[in-house]
Formats: C-alpha cells, structure tokens, sequence
C-alpha cells in the first residue's frame, strides 16, 4: 500500500514542505511528488535586485531536492480536479496526469497585471528570473535622465525604486503610488524611509491611482498624466485562478480558506500554504503576503500531512508576526518589527544593520530549504487508509 502525496509549486512555501514530509514518512510507503514550472528556485525577495544587474546565486531545485526522496516534475499545473483527486500538468512535451491521496497546493502569487489596462502591455514586472534579467537589460541601455516609474508604494515598490536609483543615479526615478509609500509603518520608520527616499533622488507621486498605463505615460485617477521611459508596474500580488476554478473555497480575493491545520474548508484532502491560503487570525481574514508569512505555513503543513498518514495528532498552526525588513538599495533599509496581530511596534532597525539583518533573514530561508527539518524526527509507518485517517469532517467531528 502507498499513498501519494503531490505537493504542487516549489515556493517558499512547498519546497520545505514537500521535503519535510518526505522526512518522516517511508519511501516505499509514501511518495511525495513536487510540481514546479521552473526548474530553479525563485528566490522573489531578491528579484528586485537582479533587476539591476546584482550577480545572485540561482539554486536549482534538483540541488535543494537531492537525497529527499522527493520526486520532481518540471511543468505547469494546468487544471485540478478534486473529486477524481487527479491534476493535469503541462511539461511543454506532454500533459500528465497525476493521481494524489493528499494534495499540498502551493502555487504563490505574482504581479496582479490584470486590474490596470496597459500594464501587461506597457511595464515591467519581476516575477521571474529571466524577467528581472530582461528588465536589466532595459534599465542600462537607458540615457541618462531618462524617467523611470514605479508603480505602487507598497514593500516591493519601494524596493525596486531605490535599487534602481541606487545603482543608476543618473536616472530619474519616480515612485508613483495611490498612498504614501510606506503609509502602514511607524512614524520612526516612514519617516526614514522618506529621508531615504530624498537622499536617492526618487520623486515620490501619491494621492492619485494609476487608471491606465500607456506607453510612456501613464494616466492618473486626478486627471493628470506621468510620463516615463521605463516603467515598472508593482501594484499587489494576486493568486492564480486554480484553486478557484477546481472548487476549492476561496475568498474574494482567491486565495483557498483554511483551518487551523492548513487544511482546505471545503476539501479535507487538500492542503493550501503560502500566499495562495487565506490564514485567518488576530490580524483578520487572511495574512498578508510574504515569506515572511507564508513562509511559516511549509514546516507546518508538512507535520500535519505527515501526522495524519502515521496516524497522529499536532498542534494546530500558530502563526505570530514578528517583522518587516525593506530593503533601500544595498547600504539602506527599514527593519519594522511587529506585534503578534501584524500592527507596528515602535523598534525599528535602519542603515546597514537592516540590511545585515534582512540578508541574514534570506539566508535563513536557504538554510530552511536545505534543511528542512525535523532536525530529530524518526520515520514513521504509514497506518492502514493513512490518507483517510484524519480528514477535517472527522476532527472536526471528534
Ligand atoms: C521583488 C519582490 C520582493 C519581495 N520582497 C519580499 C520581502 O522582502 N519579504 C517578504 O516577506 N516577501 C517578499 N516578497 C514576496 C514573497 O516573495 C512571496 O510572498 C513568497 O515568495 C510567497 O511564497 P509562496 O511559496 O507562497 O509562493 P512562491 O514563492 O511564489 O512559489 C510558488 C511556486 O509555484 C510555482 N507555480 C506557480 N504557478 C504554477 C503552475 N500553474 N504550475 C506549476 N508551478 C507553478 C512558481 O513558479 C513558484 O515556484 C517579494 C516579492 C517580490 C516579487
């Protein structure tokens, strides 16, 4: 008997779950599969910095995945369907179909370029390594003065801006953004972040909402109109349509309802981690997107998942916020850390020692993906109907 286990995109999140769950199981008695589009790991967090030509080391998963017993496909799920328990996954030469006793789905987030017209048409944006090497390439083949916007005040804008103006300072650089960027951090720290923001010459543009982006210009919600050489467009993250078209219930936003053991509302065999899952707690109906988030729901679900297939009980997800580290270039940044339910403490971290900080906060996450734990787990027997044990209808119910 082996039950399979499929655990689909190798993110923060699935990667150290998929290898977790390998670790306490059998192999022979349960096999875990990983789905990725890409064969390499996309460390996003450092994206912004490719874009500007940093040389950043990409690890293969291959490399992370080696001795896990975790198999590995390279293709792009296509379609899910939970009642057959089957998905389909395009691998550019064929489509397979995969089986699965449990399911473990993990496929991120990236850019939202469908709110906006033209933005899909007319911006960057940095959601994988070969886009942030093409945005390098327009970047320095750009004159200098030449304009280039941001869109969008938020963490990743913020970030981009400064990178830019940081290692191109002859360019003019403009953060255009409906709020003031950096509007949810504590005075201490906004107020750095602005002084940060002067010191590398980045015009700052809020109050308006970009309504349409053309090329070279872009239209604001007050009527006026920015116009740029380059843009980059970074206006929020959204989920993929997968999990809303296979049935799962999700929230307006799409990303999948869970409960305290990560476990789909709606489908007691599906596992949903990472920015695709709505956590709910203190904070309300769904965290916010990050590794500094979703990160925390990999190790997890992968003790619940490997629990369940041995026939045991964990504790239920606890998930406390504890910071958020901006980086402003490679010499400034903003460490802001943060009470259990995500609102501001007034310790902030600044200069090189945020960046020492975050740094030491993204290797981490590569330790996390080598060693993905449990440090002193033995392995377990698989029990009889171990996929079937412990559904959510059944603890709930207990
Ligand atoms: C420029 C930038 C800077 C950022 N900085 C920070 C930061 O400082 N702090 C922070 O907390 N967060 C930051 N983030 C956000 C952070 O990177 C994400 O929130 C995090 O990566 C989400 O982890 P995840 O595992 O849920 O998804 P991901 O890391 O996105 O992984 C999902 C995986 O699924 C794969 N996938 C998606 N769809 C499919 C499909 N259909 N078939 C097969 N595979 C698929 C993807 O290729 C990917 O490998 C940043 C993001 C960007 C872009």
């Amino acid at each position: 008997m082996t039950s399979r286990v499929l655990v689909l995109g190798a993110g923060y999140a699935g990667l150290p779950a998929a290898k977790r769950i390998a670790r306490q199981v059998y192999r022979d008695e349960v096999e875990v599969t990983l789905v990725n589009g890409t064969a390499d790991f996309v460390e996003r967090p450092r994206l912004h910095q490719m874009a500007v030509g940093q040389d950043l080391t990409v690890i293969p998963l291959q490399k992370y995945l080696g001795g896990s017993g975790v198999r590995f496909l390279q293709g792009w799920v296509q379609s899910i369907d939970v009642d057959a328990h089957a998905v389909s996954v395009s691998t550019g030469a064929d489509v397979r179909h995969l089986s699965y006793d449990i399911l473990v789905y993990a496929l991120g987030s990236s850019t939202d370029v469908g709110a906006v017209p033209g933005v899909r048409e007319h911006a960057l944006t940095l959601d994988a390594i070969e886009w942030a090497a093409h945005a390098w390439d327009a970047v320095r083949g750009l004159e200098p003065r030449a304009t280039v916007v941001v869109c969008g005040g938020g963490l990743t804008g913020i970030e981009i801006a400064a990178e830019v103006a940081e290692t191109m300072p002859e360019l003019s650089v403009r953060l255009v953004s409906a709020s003031q960027p950096g509007h949810w951090l504590s005075d201490k720290a906004r107020r750095h972040l602005h002084h940060v923001l002067e010191f590398l010459s980045i015009e700052v543009t809020s109050g308006a909402r970009v309504c349409e982006v053309q090329a070279g210009n872009l239209i604001l919600s007050n009527g006026r109109s920015v116009g740029f050489d380059l843009g980059f467009w970074a206006g929020g993250f959204g989920v993929p349509a997968l999990a809303r078209e296979a049935g799962l219930a999700v929230t307006a936003t799409g990303r999948a309802r869970v409960d305290d053991r990560l476990q789909s509302v709606s489908h007691p065999d599906v596992y949903v981690i990472g920015d695709a899952a709505a956590v709910c707690g203190s904070w309300g109906d769904e965290f916010a997107m990050g590794c500094r988030t979703g990160g925390f729901t990999g190790p997890k679900v992968a003790d619940v998942v490997a629990a369940r297939l041995t026939g045991r009980e964990v504790e239920p997800f606890k998930f406390r916020y504890i910071h958020e580290c901006i980086s402003l270039g490679r010499k400034h940044g903003v460490v802001q850390f943060l009470n259990a339910d995500g609102s501001v403490k007034q310790r902030i971290l600044t200069g090189r020692k945020a960046i020492m900080y975050k740094n030491a906060t993204l290797n981490g996450g590569r330790m996390v993906f080598k060693h993905s734990g449990p440090a002193l787990a033995r392995r377990r027997h698989l029990v009889k109907d171990g996929a079937r044990t412990i559904s959510g209808t059944s603890r709930q119910s207990a």
